[in-house]
């Protein structure tokens, strides 16, 4: 089989159960799988939901699953590239895949402009993907990437895979994350993600420095955390820096 599309077939049922399990936590009506490959993490979703969505791209192995698994009405194919398909049609469900790894972050970044319709994903992707994603301030894996999904999502490590649980394996570790939607996502998110790729935009810069152009440096030298660099600033730390700033900078601008 070409390793093309990232095709890395799981092989070890304990982690393709511990896959279900994670993704069909409760009651979980629908499930959407992306990249179900020949079906093997399909199989366990199945006898834990009433309704799968799976996305696949490569014809023939659609084809495939279109004969392995037409007769269950649990099942529904669609061929298609995930990142061109409309996920929030089949809202409310949880999202699954063993990822192909060279689309990862465009698949979470889907996932993460979901609503709450759309609580969990549970991915299987490259470890030092894992690792980023769900990295605290002061470790060397802390960037953009780890505050913007937890501005949206607890994440939590739900198991690492070696090269060898896969057929080709592949060159990397692997691990299985699970991306809980929280509740309390603020409402300007938006502005919020926009100012931490402002704050993180050169790593070894001070946040101050990143961010002169964007504030009036008076404002932003007021503030000593301004001093620290972002790696260095939990979520928490950044949404509180943002409102200052924003606050300081309003009044500032209303007082003149
Ligand atoms: N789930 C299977 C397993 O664990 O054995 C296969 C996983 S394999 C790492 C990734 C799968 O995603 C492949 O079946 C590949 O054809 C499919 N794929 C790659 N790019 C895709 C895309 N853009 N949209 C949907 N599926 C894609």
């Amino acid at each position: 089989m070409p390793r093309k599309l990232g095709q890395h077939f799981l092989v070890r049922q304990a982690i393709l159960e511990r896959i279900a399990d994670a993704a069909c936590e409760g009651a979980t009506p629908r499930v959407i799988e992306i990249g179900p490959g020949r079906g093997a993490l399909t199989r366990h979703l199945l006898s834990r939901t009433e309704e799968l969505h799976a996305i696949e791209l490569d014809d023939l192995l659609a084809s495939y699953l279109d004969t392995e698994f037409r007769a269950d009405s649990r099942f529904h194919l669609h061929r298609g590239d995930v990142l061109q398909i409309d996920l929030a049609q089949w809202g409310p469900a949880a999202i699954t895949g063993n990822l192909p790894y060279y689309i990862t972050s465009p698949i979470v970044e889907r996932f993460l402009a979901l609503d709450e319709g759309f609580p969990r994903a549970v991915f299987l992707v490259q470890k030092e993907v894992a690792d980023r994603l769900r990295a605290s301030p002061g470790n060397r894996d802390y960037g953009f990437l780890s505050v913007r999904t937890q501005l949206f999502c607890n994440v939590e490590l739900i198991l690492k895979a070696p090269p060898s649980a896969f057929a080709p394996p592949p060159k990397v570790d692997s691990a299985v994350v699970r991306l809980t939607r929280r509740t309390n996502v603020p409402e300007n998110v938006k502005s919020i993600v926009q100012f931490a790729s402002r704050c993180f935009a050169q790593k070894r810069k001070t946040v101050r420095n990143n961010l002169r152009g964007f504030y009036d440096s008076r404002v932003i030298d007021s503030l000593p955390e301004a001093g620290l660099r972002a790696e260095q600033i939990s979520v928490q730390q950044l949404i509180e820096l943002q409102a200052k700033l924003d606050g300081i900078t309003k009044t500032g601008s209303a007082a003149r």
